[in-house]
């Protein structure tokens, strides 16, 4: 008797555990059916143009307008300096400007944590007198990406935040690169969240590669937006 007393408890927990399991799929599966339960994803990347502003960044400039791209540029301190006019027109044509340290020295990364805060503190001097957001001004990218110890002390003792990518077209050098070969090298950029690089530097297809690299982004359903919009979206 005692025996099927347990029996029938055991049966009975059996089938309310299997009920409230039915249940609780139900109630993930039915809405999931029937309702709206998720937005889809909008697809976005950021194109950063690194080293500017430099005798390309016009003819830069004109491409970027023409397809409607917004775009992220990380200058040089320096050629701020130099070139004021060139930095207020991309920032009156809806782009942002980042920090690429001064003087974009190429031990940037091994001269110690003091140097790379005057080098990243010199540059943000003018980035503000120019009026970049302080949005922008909380990105910064190391010389050629190179993140030593003290420049990450560096940049998180200034609040800010270093910034690499998804994708390169290894356009920096002296060495001409085609417009086919840097379209090749961006394509794993090409991805929801994607971060990619160029550069804006006289003999290198910066401005004839815009078109073609908007249609293949369009045909993959991504769509451009500045640097701190991508960043933004992720943290949210
Ligand atoms: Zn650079």
């Amino acid at each position: 008797m005692l025996l099927s007393y347990s029996l029938l408890i055991g049966f009975w927990f059996l089938g309310a555990a299997l009920c409230a399991s039915i249940a609780i799929t139900a109630t993930r599966t039915v809405p999931r059916l029937m309702a709206i339960w998720r937005a889809v994803p909008v697809a976005k990347i950021a194109l950063t143009i690194d080293d500017g502003p430099s005798a390309a960044s016009a003819e830069l400039l004109d491409a970027l307008k023409t397809h409607g791209v917004p775009a992220t540029f990380f200058c040089i301190g320096a050629r701020l300096e130099a070139a004021p006019a060139l930095a207020k027109r991309a920032l009156g044509e809806g782009h942002e400007l980042c920090n690429h340290t001064f003087s974009h020295s190429r031990r940037f990364a091994v001269r110690g944590e003091i140097f790379a805060r005057e080098e990243l503190l010199r540059a943000d001097a003018l980035l503000a007198a120019l009026g970049a957001s302080h949005a922008s001004r909380r990105y910064a990218r190391a010389v050629a990406g190179i993140v030593s110890p003290p420049v990450g002390r560096a940049a998180k003792s200034l609040g800010m935040r270093l910034v690499h990518w998804t994708a390169t077209a290894r356009d920096g050098g002296p060495v001409r690169v085609s417009v086919g070969r840097a379209l090749k090298r961006l394509r794993p950029g090409l991805v929801p969240g994607g971060i990619l690089v160029i550069h804006d530097r006289p003999g290198q297809p910066a401005a004839a590669l815009i078109g073609p690299l908007v249609a293949e982004a369009k045909a993959r359903g991504l769509s451009f937006v500045t640097l701190s919009e991508l960043l933004s979206d992720r943290a949210a």
